[in-house]
């Protein structure tokens, strides 16, 4: 067997697709995925400008994952499907130990769902506060900045920048190590130039 036989793959008629499909859908590998794959707990992991994002189980493979999910109609009204596109395009593109991965997208008539890995220690803020001291000792404090200069060292050798560096966007995993999230403000800068849209 020379060639890999490509399969055709089950895509959902919807009204207006806003962003393109998954890669994983594009390359014939799997069928476009539904919320309905998914058990969706009922507690929601964080709420943003535009999304709520919530712990899943996938039902088939049992793997757990979060969701973010975000409202078509919301971001439509500001102006936001591009951008939106754009943060997908950009988290599929960075694959590094220290930058949340997103593993999936889809969406239907209502909402774009972007299938994250679940980062079980929350956010870099809520740990902070949680000390007695809101704050953290130098050496710990060393471990996550060394940390996030090593995700950021990444972004910015593709020339992308994330624009939206903040506790709150920094999770932690089982391990206690960080996980650079929310490229929702995220671009691309080429070398010499500057960008002039607010962040
Ligand atoms: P913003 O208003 O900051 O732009 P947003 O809508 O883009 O927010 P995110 O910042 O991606 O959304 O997520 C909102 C919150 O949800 C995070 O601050 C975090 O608390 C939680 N969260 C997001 N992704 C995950 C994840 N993969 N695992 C665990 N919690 C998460
Ligand atoms: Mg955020």
């Amino acid at each position: 067997m020379g060639k890999l036989n490509r399969v055709k793959v089950k895509i959902f008629i919807i009204q207006e697709r806003f962003v393109f499909l998954s890669p994983s859908v594009q390359s014939g590998w799997e069928d476009e995925s539904n919320i309905s794959d998914f058990e969706v707990s009922k507690k929601c992991l964080g709420k943003g400008a535009f999304g709520e994002v919530f712990k899943v189980t996938h039902k088939k493979t049992k793997l757990i994952y979060a969701i973010k999910i975000l409202d078509k109609a919301d971001l439509k009204q500001y102006d936001m499907v591009n951008q939106v596109s754009l943060e997908i395009k950009i988290m599929y593109s960075l694959t590094n130990p220290y930058i949340l991965r997103l593993y999936n997208h889809f969406e239907d008539d209502k909402k774009i769902y972007l299938v994250l890995e679940f980062a079980t220690g929350g956010q870099l803020y809520k740990k902070m506060f949680s000390q007695p001291t809101h704050r953290f000792n130098e050496t710990t404090t060393a471990s996550y900045i060394r940390q996030l200069i090593a995700a950021l060292k990444k972004c910015h050798s593709m020339n992308i920048i994330h624009r939206d560096i903040k506790p709150e966007n920094i999770l932690l995993d089982d391990k206690n190590r960080i996980k650079l999230a929310d490229f929702g403000w995220s671009n691309y800068l080429s070398p010499n130039s500057k960008r002039s849209t607010f962040c």
